[in-house]
């Protein structure tokens, strides 16, 4: 490849099929955002040169802010207003190019798993043959309905494809494509190109280049992601934190009234620690002093919800991420029951999973032990982590 390359990724639709109150693309597959996962493939191809982010009009300040946060270098990654329909957004991402670019490609936002050696084979068929298309051969036999619910026909599917992106041309193939035709309503760039007469060279894509457009669509990819390598680990938490004065009690981030809290270096959220520990040692990674030391003055009084989004931060820098835990406080008192769904909520949502992989129960200890006597709260957690397959 020695063309300069570019790619723009129309992420400016609302996911009507989904009904979300956010955009589809901003959903998180196992912890990352859709979004994050559909553009890293092409950040990691040194031949692109940029890469525009066509996103809708009232997001573009959260969607800059998330790009920084999964390190993307705002030089190279370019964020502007979408429009109302793709191609409106495409047009966006196209008229914000600098003049060196000469390969376009485009690709949904709701394209997680995109391959690198897809993108390569896209960008390289339409340097040569002036515009490509990721596509799949049609392999259900296709039927047409009737209004009634009847088949009317069975379509010959030879010869059908199903459309993928990246879709991708010259750039002064696609500017001529929209200026000839780009008042009509597509659903792909390709149709432009075809509409203007460019010939259009089909690419063999992915079944595994999924898009996201219903919910299960979800549950699919994640699954996907996990395919190739015994993809589980397991991992244990035990802390203990004795009853002090003068501190407010908390517990997987919630206050708990009490008149007794716990003495330690953080907030002593003995709960969080538990979990924290056994994300790290399902990770091989050590236990939370090691990485929150409590002769650093930076932990002193810290929220353990913090300490806990970058233990799981690390693990999906690692590429693992929750699967569920189970989580066993230990204490005489106070009861807890009335606060375990709020605490599942700040676990979960800081683990990044849905609340009923987080499962949280509270013991007493009859009265035995050092729990029993009122010293202090114990806790137990175990985590199964998924190592994903990392995108090549
Ligand atoms: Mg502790």
């Amino acid at each position: 490849m020695t063309c300069n390359a570019a790619v723009i990724i129309p992420a400016a639709g609302f996911g009507a099929r989904m009904n979300l109150d956010c955009p589809k693309q901003y959903l998180l597959l196992a912890g990352i955002p859709i979004l994050v996962r559909a553009l890293r493939p092409f950040y990691e191809e040194a031949g692109i040169s940029r890469l525009v982010v066509a996103a809708p009009a009232d997001q573009l300040h959260m969607t800059r802010g998330l790009l920084e946060q999964y390190g993307f270098a705002e030089g190279r990654v370019m964020v502007v207003a979408g429009g109302k329909r793709r191609q409106d957004s495409v047009k966006a991402g196209l008229d914000a190019l600098g003049p060196e670019v000469e390969v376009v490609l485009v690709h949904d936002g709701a394209r997680p798993l995109v391959s690198r050696e897809l993108i390569r084979r896209c960008l390289s068929v339409a340097e040569k043959d002036g515009a490509a298309i990721a596509a799949v051969p049609v392999k259900d036999t296709l039927k047409k309905g009737k209004a009634d619910g009847r088949v009317e026909a069975t379509i010959d599917r030879r010869g059908l494809w199903q459309a993928q992106t990246p879709q991708g041309a010259r750039r002064e193939l696609l500017e001529r494509a929209y200026r000839e035709n780009g008042e009509r309503e597509v659903t792909d760039e390709s149709s432009l190109l075809e509409q203007a007469g460019i010939p259009v060279t089909l690419v063999a894509g992915a079944e595994e280049n999924l898009k996201i457009t219903r919910i299960e669509d979800l549950g699919v990819a994640e699954r996907l992601l996990t395919i190739g390598e015994l993809a589980m680990r397991i991992g244990h938490g035990y802390d203990a934190h004795r009853f002090t004065e003068n501190r407010p009690l908390i517990l997987g981030g919630v206050h708990v009234p009490h008149p007794y809290g716990l003495a330690g270096h953080s907030d002593a959220d003995v709960l969080t620690h538990a979990l924290c520990d056994a994300i790290l040692g399902a990770l091989g990674r050590g236990d939370i002093g090691q990485h929150f030391p409590d002769s650093d003055a930076r932990y002193a009084g810290i929220s353990s919800i913090i300490l806990l989004e970058q233990v799981v931060a690390l693990a999906i820098s690692l590429g693992a991420s929750v699967h569920n835990a189970d989580i066993t406080v230990v204490c005489q008192a106070p009861k807890l029951a009335a606060y375990l769904r709020q605490m599942g909520e700040i676990l979960s949502s800081t683990c990044r999973v849905e609340p009923n992989r987080i499962n949280l129960k509270a013991t007493t200890t009859e009265g035995m032990g050092f729990t029993g006597r009122k010293e202090g709260i114990a806790c137990h957690a175990v985590v199964l982590l998924q190592q994903l397959r990392q995108q090549e």
